[in-house]
């Protein structure tokens, strides 16, 4: 199954993605530790589901250790200051959780609690040249979204912020959306160089990509928290349905599976057939002729269906807000001994005190 193409066409690496490139792993064979994280900039959404969290989620029950990053430093790339952040880092463990992430054998973090995670950030830093951070197809992409009027030096040194959150913790495998993929790229470099310059300590991640990597919003563009152009994990049949009724599809009333010429199209169709676990071409033939109407209600049936039991865990969570704070208070404690065993492990490698 492939997924639609980013119609803004900004993300270059996403051409040469395949099982043959060392950035993706092809299965979650040979790799031990995971880790993961979302901007606390708002609800997740079902890009968010089939991009990623169903990823972590399986790959948790297959035994891999998860690690999930609350990426609060993050949201200030591209806004003046963090809006509601305890509540939505807490929202953002009420939907883990609902989806299915096991608490008890998680480590759910945020990384500003974490302060020798955001030490590796210096050295880092250096290995990474300003040529390489400024041609990052993603960054430009989200500048192009921004809202603020001038680019913070954050924007562009964030990829080696988010190597610091993969390396700290060493793991190998991320679970991540197409967008994500520069990014792995500079955290692998970083990696490599290191380790060539001060001796083995870190090992080279790699990506793991879903059968949506690209979930497109109702604007036919990226889904995202912050486009207006999302449905949440949370969102009631009432509201996915007024979502999907207004998204961008196009006139031709024969419905096919053609994401390269037809994106909204396709992405409703995608949409279906991942909540059916069915092929998209065979949703596509059902249809037919019904146009965009009828493949709308298709679409919104299936995501009501699918997320039901879902959305159910996640009203019967909300309740206990304390259950959310002790879980990101229980996994800070443990993501700072870890930062800590391996910043006092860089510390010897590189002669610092
Ligand atoms: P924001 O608009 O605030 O940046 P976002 O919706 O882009 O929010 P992030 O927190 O930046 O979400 O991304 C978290 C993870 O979800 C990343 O691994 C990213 O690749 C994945 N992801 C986000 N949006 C999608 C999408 N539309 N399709 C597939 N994966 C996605
Ligand atoms: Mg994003």
């Amino acid at each position: 199954m492939t997924a639609p193409a980013e119609p803004t066409g900004t993300d270059t690496t996403a051409a040469t993605a395949g099982p043959a490139n060392p950035l993706i792993a092809p299965t979650a064979a040979g790799h031990r530790r995971v880790l993961t994280g979302d901007r606390p900039t708002g609800p997740l959404h079902l890009g968010h589901y089939f991009g990623t969290l169903r990823n972590r989620v399986q790959l948790q029950s297959q035994g891999l250790e998860l690690m999930i990053v609350v990426a609060d430093y993050q949201v200030i790339t591209d806004r003046d200051r963090p809006d509601r952040l305890a509540e939505r880092a807490e929202n953002l463990v009420l939907d883990y959780l609902a989806a299915g992430v096991d608490p008890g054998r998680a480590t759910i973090f945020t990384h500003s609690a974490v302060p020798a995670l955001n030490q590796l950030l210096l050295p880092f830093l250096s290995l990474v040249s300003v040529a390489e951070l400024s041609r990052n197809p993603t960054v430009k992409d989200e500048i192009a979204h921004s809202r603020q009027s001038a680019v913070s030096g954050l924007m562009f040194t964030y990829p080696v912020h988010q190597a610091a959150d993969l390396l700290f913790c060493k793991a190998d495998l991320v679970p991540v959306g197409q967008d994500q993929l520069p990014h792995l790229e500079v955290a692998r470099t970083v990696a490599r160089r290191f380790n060539d310059r001060y001796g083995t300590l870190f090992p080279e991640p790699q990506a793991l990509l879903s059968d949506a990597p690209l979930l497109l919003g109702t604007d036919a563009g990226k889904m995202s928290k912050s486009r207006g152009n999302a449905i949440s994990l949370g969102a009631d049949g009432d509201e996915t349905a007024r979502m999907l009724r207004g998204a961008v599809t196009d006139p031709d009333r024969h419905i096919a599976y053609d994401p390269e010429h037809r994106p909204g199209v396709s992405n409703l169709l995608l949409l279906t057939a991942l909540c059916q676990d069915r092929d998209p071409h065979q949703v596509a033939e059902e249809i037919g002729a019904g146009g965009a109407a009828a493949l709308k209600r298709t679409a919104t049936e299936a995501v009501n269906e699918y997320f039901r039991p879902l959305r159910a865990r996640r009203a019967e969570l909300a309740a206990d807000r304390t259950l959310l704070r002790e879980v990101l208070h229980t996994g800070n404690a443990r993501a700072n001994e870890i930062a800590n065993r391996t910043l006092a492990e860089v510390r010897t490698a590189m002669g610092t005190f």
